[in-house]
C-alpha cells in the first residue's frame, strides 16, 4: 500500500453522500465492510456545507442538518480515520444571505470541534472562502487538516501551509494552467492527490474514477518539474502521515 497511489478525497457512493442521517452513515460502513474494499478504502464521516434536499438545487447547510448526524460520528468513531468532507462554501448563489454563511460557520466550528474530541484529522471543502476557512480552522486550534481542491491564492495556501495543512489537487487540474502557480508554490511533503470522485475529473460531465488519479500525478510531477514516481511516492506519505489510521488497515 505504502508505495501506491493514495486518493485522499473522493465520494464512492455519491448519490448516498447527498443525504444525511443514517442512510448515509449505514452506506458508508456497509461499503468499508465489503471483503473487497475493506484494506483499501478508509471513510471519513461529515457534513457538507452545501446540501441537496428536495429539489435538486444545493442549498447552504443548516445547524439542524448536524444534530441529526451527530450520533453517527461516536458510533463509528474507530472505524473513521478522519471527519469531512466539512468545510465552507461562500459562492454567491450557495449561500447568498449572512444567515447561510453563519450557519455554515457554526456547523464547520462544531465538526472541528468533534474532530478535535475524537483526535481525528479534517477532510476540508472551501470555495470563495479559502481565507476563513484557514483562519477558522487556525483559531480553533486544528493542526491536521486535508485543504481538498483548493483554488484560492497562493499567499492564503502557504498560510495553510505554515499551520502544517495539507493542499490535494484533483485531475480537473489538468483542465487548464489556472493552478500551475499554485501547485509551484507549495512544497510537495504538502501536497496530497486526489480524484472527488465521481466530480471534478478531467473533463466536466464525464464521470470521474480513483484511475484518474494519475493524471493529476503527472500534471504535478510536470509543474513541478520531478518525475510521476516522486509525486507518488511523496503524496502517499503525506496522505499517511496525514491519515495515519489508513495505514493501519
Ligand atoms: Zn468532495
Amino acid at each position: 500500500m505504502e508505495e501506491g497511489f493514495v486518493d485522499c478525497h473522493c465520494h464512492i457512493s455519491a448519490r448516498e453522500f447527498e443525504e444525511v442521517g443514517t442512510k448515509l452513515t449505514k452506506q458508508c460502513v456497509a461499503i468499508v465492510n465489503r471483503a473487497f474494499w475493506v484494506h483499501l478504502v478508509a471513510p471519513c464521516f461529515g457534513i457538507h456545507p452545501l446540501q441537496v434536499g428536495g429539489g435538486s438545487e444545493q442549498h447552504s447547510v443548516k445547524p439542524q442538518d448536524l444534530d441529526a448526524a451527530l450520533p453517527h460520528f461516536y458510533k463509528h468513531r474507530e472505524r473513521l480515520v478522519g471527519i469531512g468532507e466539512i468545510g465552507l462554501d461562500f459562492t454567491p448563489w450557495c449561500a447568498p444571505t449572512q444567515q447561510d454563511k453563519d450557519d455554515q460557520m457554526a456547523v464547520f466550528i462544531k465538526q472541528l470541534s468533534v474532530a478535535k474530541e475524537l483526535e481525528l484529522p479534517v477532510n476540508v471543502h472551501s470555495r470563495s472562502a479559502a481565507k476563513v476557512t484557514i483562519e477558522t480552522m487556525r483559531e480553533q486550534g486544528i493542526s491536521r487538516a486535508l485543504l481538498h481542491n483548493f483554488a484560492g491564492k497562493p499567499s492564503v495556501a502557504l498560510e495553510g501551509v505554515k499551520a502544517g495543512y495539507l493542499i490535494s489537487f484533483p485531475p480537473a487540474v489538468c483542465r487548464n494552467q489556472q493552478r500551475d502557480k499554485l501547485i509551484k508554490q507549495i512544497p510537495l511533503e504538502h501536497i496530497c492527490l486526489e480524484t472527488d470522485s465521481p466530480a471534478l475529473g478531467l473533463e466536466k460531465h464525464v464521470r470521474n474514477e480513483p484511475c484518474n488519479i494519475v493524471l493529476s500525478c503527472r500534471y504535478i510531477a510536470d509543474v513541478k518539474g520531478v518525475s510521476p514516481e516522486t509525486v507518488r511516492l511523496v503524496t502517499a506519505q503525506n496522505a499517511y502521515r496525514l491519515f495515519p489510521k489508513a495505514n493501519r488497515r
